[in-house]
């Protein structure tokens, strides 16, 4: 049966999504594609706040309610202070969106224990820490949707981001564990693992590493920040209630 606007399975309405790192890159195209599908959205961001203001702006223009909470995702204390200022603020948190992530590469015998504590951090106990704080109110709701942004290098390594891939994998393992653990309680947990997709993180790259990745992506292109957020938009909505669990690659086959 067609989907009618008043029968849309991606329509959101009424949900309350966090997205960490929402002022740039992924996260600022994973908030706004939320918005754009109804949802009420919050962001999180560490350091640029005028960007993460102009995100919050462009989600009330299109007539939600948002707001940004600067907070280190790494920080517990800081974490629990923002999922209490969302819930207040917007209602509970229904979609969270574990997307806030670094790098700092290097080859092993170089890299130093803080380059890679900073990046499991970040990208992994980030994660863990976002969702303790808001698992509890999607249990008393019955209902919830985590998804977390992983990486292809996560599946299949890198060389020079030990810490990265380490990380990443992590949170397949974390994706997988999650859920099990809610599935009766109705919150589906999920992950989705980019290949490279054109933002700051991959600007720093040079022209030359650049055109060798391209050569390793059957689909001959690095992927634009939409095609993520289109990934998560699926996972988060009711058209995938019955999938969790999974990981789903956006990288133009590089994880084939
Ligand atoms: P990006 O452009 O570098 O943006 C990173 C975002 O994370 C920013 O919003 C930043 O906030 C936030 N952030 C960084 N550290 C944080 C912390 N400690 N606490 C809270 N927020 C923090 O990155 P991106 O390319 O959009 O990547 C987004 C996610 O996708 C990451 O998890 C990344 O690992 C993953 N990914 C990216 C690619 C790719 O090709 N780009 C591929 C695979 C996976 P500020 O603006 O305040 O600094």
């Amino acid at each position: 049966m067609a989907n009618s606007p008043a029968n849309n399975p991606l329509d959101l309405k009424e949900q309350v999504a966090l997205v960490t790192g929402g002022s740039r890159g992924i996260g600022r195209r994973i908030a706004l594609t939320l918005a754009q599908a109804g949802a009420h959205v919050a962001i999180n961001f560490v350091s640029n706040r005028s960007l993460a203001e102009e995100v919050v702006e462009q989600i009330r223009s299109l007539g939600r309610q948002s707001l940004c909470v600067q907070a280190d995702v790494k920080v517990e204390e800081q974490v629990s202070q923002m999922v209490e200022e969302i819930s207040r603020e917007l209602g509970k948190i229904n979609i969270l969106v574990n997307n806030a992530g670094v790098t700092r590469d290097n080859l092993i015998m170089r890299m130093s224990r803080e380059e890679w504590q900073e990046v499991v951090d970040v990208n992994l106990t980030g994660a863990f820490l976002c969702s303790r704080a808001v698992v509890r109110d999607m249990v008393k709701q019955r209902s919830g949707a985590i998804i977390n942004i992983s990486s292809v290098v996560g599946l299949r390594g890198n060389p020079g981001q030990s810490n990265y891939c380490s990380a990443k994998a992590g949170l397949i393992g974390l994706t997988k564990s999650l859920a099990r653990e809610l599935a009766s309680r109705n919150i589906r947990v999920n992950a989705v693992a980019p290949g490279y997709i054109l933002t700051d993180m991959t600007e720093r790259l040079s022209e030359e590493l650049k055109s060798r990745i391209l050569d390793y992506i059957p689909l001959g292109s690095f992927g634009d920040p939409q095609d993520v957020a289109d990934a998560v938009l699926f996972l988060a909505s009711p058209m995938a209630r019955y999938i969790t669990g999974q990981i789903i690659l956006v990288d133009g086959g590089m994880g084939i």
